[in-house]
């Protein structure tokens, strides 16, 4: 039997896990669910516990895979295989993730950070079509990205490399959760969109759903923005008109300092569609330089909630080639 890839996708409601084929066709995925409990100190056993589990299920062992990749939250040590500071998992301490899980299966373990991650599958296996110079850019709760140049991720010299959600749009905009003002991630995320509407709904005089369900002081979300823009709302087609401005502007700066084949649009909020990427490319086309504009697309993501465990395959195969 041919030899098997398990990518395991580390979120803080959910962890998904994956059996791929070294050629990153997925054959079984299941998920478990994210114990944030006592400082999360359950969540890399309960992994051990359900991979043991499935393994027993279809009859495999340690060696039918050639190794583990996982993509996780927080800042993650690559080389030693520990992640701190993942808030949403309680993990505030160091935690030795790959010594653990190792030492468990002993099987090969890699990880990165999740939008690198992510990024990874979308190359491979998605909108990337496994070219080489790819850039995802992920529209969540917050910003996430990924540089692939060259065929690899770009880490930069202490991984912060890929932190699309930051570029500045605005100088002096939204302060932001990093502590500076006017990121992308305060217009181009789910609570950026919110950001923006506020804002320009003092500004707005004509009629509007949108607007006046602002000044009630109701519950908006981003897709009731994006759903009231494709009900011809003015006010809310105004406020989508920005974001995408300020997302087409950062694709325009990722195009001219990279010029990738492609720039992918994930996430949440990319769930608005064509609609929303086509504004995106306008803006995306006004600031780009010629040459960048005729050969750098900006495409919607294809895998979804899989993007994390194809990734987390491709992770595997990358430093296997490394190795070898
Ligand atoms: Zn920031």
């Amino acid at each position: 039997m041919s030899k098997k890839i398990l990518g395991i996708d580390l979120g803080g409601t959910s962890v998904k896990l994956a059996i791929l084929t070294e050629e990153g066709e997925v054959q079984q995925k299941w998920s478990i669910e994210t114990n944030t409990l006592d400082g999360g100190k359950q969540i890399v056993p309960d992994i051990i516990e359900s991979v043991h589990h499935h393994l027993d299920l279809y009859q495999m062992d340690a060696t039918d895979f050639v190794g583990i990749g996982m993509g996780s939250p927080g800042a993650v040590d690559r080389i030693k295989g520990t992640v701190t500071g993942a808030f949403n998992l309680n993990w505030k301490k160091k935690q030795e993730v790959k010594k653990t899980i190792e030492n468990a299966l002993q099987i090969p373990f890699f990880i990165d950070n999740d939008a690198n991650v992510a990024a990874l599958g979308e190359k491979w296996k998605g909108a990337g079509a496994d070219n080489k110079d790819v850039v995802f850019i992920t529209l969540g709760t917050g910003v996430g990205g990924g540089i692939i140049a060259n065929g690899g991720l770009v880490h930069g010299v202490a991984d912060s490399g890929g932190e699309i959600g930051h570029i500045t749009i605005d100088p002096g905009g939204f302060e932001c959760s990093c502590g500076k003002r006017g990121c992308l991630e305060t217009v181009a995320s789910a609570t950026g969109i919110l950001n923006l509407a506020r804002k320009h709904s003092d500004e707005f005089a004509g009629d509007s759903t949108l607007k006046n369900m602002i000044d009630d002081g109701r519950q908006i979300s981003a897709k009731v923005v994006f759903d009231q823009a494709k009900e011809e709302d003015e006010f809310a087609k105004m406020v989508v008109d920005r974001f995408a401005y300020f997302l087409g502007l950062a694709c325009s700066h990722i195009g001219n300092m990279l010029n990738p084949q492609y720039i992918v649009i994930g996430g949440g909020v990319s769930n608005a569609g064509e609609f929303l990427i086509e504004q995106v490319r306008h803006y995306f086309e006004e600031h780009s330089f010629p040459n960048v504009r005729k050969t750098t697309k900006i495409r919607r993501a294809e895998l979804g909630n899989d993007a994390g465990v194809i990734g987390a395959g491709y992770l595997v195969k990358q430093n296997q080639t490394h190795s070898a």
